[in-house]
């Protein structure tokens, strides 16, 4: 009999596979399924960012690399930081990684054991319960709710704020109900967090260049208190339609770098060294592709809303960053797993159940708009003709 670690049954996983999995077995047997569920831009990443792999590759880097990455990538991030954040980050304080998930897997690990607690945003990305559950951490969420347009509200993360508070996870904009919070919120929690010297805390900001309607970007890098205790997660993945390339960075205070670098020798010991060339051009390089991007989600984030906001029992606000959009559906009657399953089986519109996210997702559903105008219109036509029928 075998006897795997305890830990492995406090393992969660991300519902969007398990969606997608079931999405493509119905597809197998002929059905048309619109797939709403899963996270990632339907845009291919742009040619000169494929070329600068393709020309590595023949270039002759097919060796490890340094663990952190590379320099000249990790001075690129530190650019781009400063170009668009306006702030200067030491080169030596960025730790590449294969994705955007693996610096958050890195930091609950970090932090976690049996007595810490973390809190993290609830509904929220997946991973971040799951990763906290496994290192033996006690997971506790920070509700974020509807009426505050999905935002976290820093008295809300500060009340639940213990001795034993070693991280705390913020995202924004965020996954999944598009929620942006404004900066005062994020001022306010680093002005609190002055109280509670022992905690560190990880911004997921993969979505920072997703905002719509003029919006900008609250980092946690702009908080120059926080600098020792600050861990800012960002990635390619979304910005540049990078998801399966596997690249990710985070910006790590000075003394958990070498932790970070340690933990990366420990697992993967490096990125892909062609994939690291690729991701200084995408830096580097015309920036056109993710402004067209974003121009056609502003375009289908209005469609969605107001076709959404036609259905029967939905209700959905704007949201203000990402590509999710996040409706209530309790007027539909339906939990959330009810309507994910008879959406799928009935319209062949695959969506997530907000549950997925954490229990406060309990009567939501996630749509993710990286599809064509068309197919969302279809989509939408598709659960009215199930709802109404
Ligand atoms: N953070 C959030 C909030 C996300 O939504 C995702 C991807 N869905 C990630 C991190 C992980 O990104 P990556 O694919 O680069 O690991």
């Amino acid at each position: 009999m075998l006897h795997v670690a305890d830990a492995m049954g406090r393992l969660g996983t991300e519902t969007a596979f398990d969606v997608l999995a079931r999405a493509a077995a119905l597809e197998r047997e002929g059905r048309s399924i619109i797939n709403l569920g899963i996270g990632q831009p339907d845009f291919k990443t742009p040619g000169h960012v494929v070329e600068a792999a393709v020309d590595a590759l023949k270039a002759g880097h097919h060796g490890y690399t340094p663990a952190n990455g590379i320099l000249p990538l990790r001075q690129a991030v530190a650019a781009d930081l400063e170009a668009r954040r306006g702030v200067a980050v030491d080169p030596d304080t960025v730790v590449v990684v294969p994705g955007g998930k693996v610096t958050m897997f890195f930091a609950i690990l970090m932090f976690g054991e049996p007595g810490a607690e973390i809190l993290y945003p609830d509904p929220g990305f997946p991973i971040y319960h799951s990763a906290v559950a496994f290192s033996g951490a006690t997971p506790v969420p920070v509700p974020l709710l509807e009426k505050n347009g999905f935002a976290f509200s820093a008295d809300d993360v500060l009340s639940r704020m213990t001795p034993a508070t070693r991280l705390v996870i913020v995202n924004t904009p965020a996954n999944p109900t598009g929620g942006v919070t404004p900066k005062e919120e994020l001022d306010k929690l680093a002005e609190g967090l002055a109280a509670f010297p022992n905690a560190a805390i990880m911004a997921d900001e993969i979505y920072s260049r997703m905002l719509y309607d003029g919006r900008t970007h609250a980092s946690i890098l702009h908080y120059p208190g926080l600098k020792d205790r600050a861990i800012m997660l960002d990635g390619w993945s979304k910005t540049y339609a990078m998801t399966g390339w596997r690249l990710g960075y985070a910006v790590w205070p000075q003394s958990l770098v070498e932790g970070a670098t340690r933990l990366c020798i420990n697992c993967h010991s490096c990125v892909n060294a062609a994939t690291q060339f690729a991701g200084i051009a995408a830096l580097q390089g015309p920036q056109d592709a993710v402004d067209a991007m974003m121009e056609t989600f502003a375009e289908r984030r209005r469609v969605i809303v107001d076709a959404l906001n036609s259905l029967p029992g939905f209700r959905c606000i704007e949201p203000g960053g990402a590509f999710y959009a996040f409706p209530n559906i309790e007027g539909t009657g339906l939990t959330a797993a009810e309507a994910q399953d008879l959406f799928l089986d009935k319209a062949g519109v695959a969506t997530v159940a907000g549950t997925s996210f954490g229990g406060y997702g309990e009567g939501y559903l996630r749509f993710s708009y990286a599809n064509s105008t068309e197919n969302i219109e279809r989509a939408v036509e598709r659960i009215a003709a199930v709802l109404n029928g």
